[in-house]
């Protein structure tokens, strides 16, 4: 065995890690994952081997002081110590959610940066500020090992600049209003495995749809993003489980008129009672819609699939055509009756779905003459994260 990387997604009230082992020539090695949950309330500390095998698992005390992220990073750090040999950990790899347009790699971070890295929580207010905590708590237990920050925005950074664009003041633009795109991650992943699993669409023009809690989709050709639904935050775009997605700005200017809503109030609308939540009352999650019997659990899945064909013809036009269609996270994984309609809907730019290889997940689920093919390849941000980790620190 060689030195371990750990990868952290620190979230609001729970930490995701994983290990990888760098010692093989040619891949990561993954040897644990698991979950910190319930920080802040009761936090439960779960470790699994690669199979998915629970092999540890603890919890410890509610409402006492500590159950932060920090005591939650002392735990897994207490529990990893013992497993790694001497060769130890190389670094740690952490997924932060936005980069603003300074930040267009990952890189290895400092205190400097990490403040920096501050300014863009006004930007992502569910996600950045906890990212930025799994970074001091590992930072301050893990005393000499590098930290690598390696953005979701990142990816988008290379596109067209018209794409960057809203139409404001130049003064705004200059400042950082700009389309940012994220779940780039996930999009960087996707677009490196197309070579293995799709190489007739890898170097062609392809939608990739990350269909999970958040939703995004991405136009990439030839490897490359040409631009997403995601705009300066991970508000915008198609609805996803409690987010709107796009909504015409003039209905925040009405609700500050006639409802007297201040920012906070319009924050916590717009990303925690909105998207399937919203339009549904039922619920955020797919599968609770799929077994609803409610006429609003149906309306919010007819949305869903619009407003992803609405956005697949848009990102089709930024390309002139498309090759390829592209599902992956946790609907698009594994929602086969959704990935059916989409691409009954998407018919008419060139998609011949083969529901039988739909059903079993494919990975190629359009038919053997389907003019643009259609495919499910399962995402790995972590393993991206470890790539970047380790590819700036060996
Ligand atoms: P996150 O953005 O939090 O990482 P995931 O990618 O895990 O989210 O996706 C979560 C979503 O995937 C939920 O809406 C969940 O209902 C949906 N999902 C997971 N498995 C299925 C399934 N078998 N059928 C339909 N939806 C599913």
């Amino acid at each position: 065995m060689g030195k371990s990387i750990v990868v952290l997604n620190a979230g609001s009230s729970s930490i995701k890690f994983e290990v990888f082992d760098t010692s093989a020539e040619a891949a990561l090695t993954r040897r644990f994952e698991g979950l910190i949950e319930g920080i802040g309330t009761a936090p439960r500390f779960v470790a699994k081997d690669p199979q998915g095998q629970v092999i540890h698992e603890t919890s410890w005390a509610t409402g006492q002081p500590g159950t932060n992220h920090a005591a939650a990073l002392e735990h897994l750090v207490a529990w990893l110590d013992p497993q790694l040999d001497e060769a130890g950990l190389l670094g740690v790899g952490h997924r932060v959610v936005h980069g603003g347009l300074a930040y267009s790699e990952a890189l290895v971070i400092d205190e400097a940066i990490l403040n920096d890295l501050e300014r863009f929580v006004p930007l992502a207010p569910l996600h950045q500020p906890h990212n930025l905590a799994g970074i001091r708590a590992a930072a301050a237990f893990l005393r000499g090992v590098p930290q690598v920050a390696c953005f979701d925005t990142a990816f988008h950074r290379r596109r067209p600049p018209i794409a960057d664009r809203f139409a404001i003041p130049d003064e705004l633009h200059s400042e950082g209003v700009q389309r940012y795109g994220f779940h780039g991650l996930s999009y960087e992943y996707v677009a490196g495995a197309l070579a293995e699993v799709a190489p007739e669409i890898a170097g062609g023009r392809v939608v990739v749809a990350h269909l999970g809690n958040g939703a995004s989709m991405c136009a990439i050709r030839d490897g490359r993003a040409v631009d997403s639904t995601m705009g300066f935050t991970a508000l915008d775009g198609l609805p996803m489980g409690t987010r709107c997605g796009a909504i015409d700005p003039g209905v925040l200017l009405y609700l500050m008129q006639e409802h007297g809503m201040d920012r906070a109030a319009i924050e916590a609308l717009l990303y925690k009672r909105s998207g399937l939540l919203g339009i549904s009352g039922v619920s955020n999650d797919m599968r609770e819609l799929q077994a609803s019997a409610e006429p609003r659990a149906a309306l919010a899945i007819d949305y869903f699939v619009y407003r992803i064909g609405r956005e697949l013809g848009a990102l089709a036009a930024t390309m002139g055509g498309l090759d390829g269609l592209i599902f992956t996270a946790g609907i698009g994984e594994n929602a086969a009756e959704i990935r059916a309609r989409v691409c009954r809907d998407a018919a008419w730019l060139g998609v011949e779905l083969d529901e039988a290889a739909n059903r079993e997940r494919g990975p190629r689920i359009s038919t053997a003459v389907s003019r643009t093919s259609a495919w499910v390849i399962p995402t790995d941000e972590e393993l991206q994260i470890a790539r970047h980790t380790l590819a700036l620190l060996s």
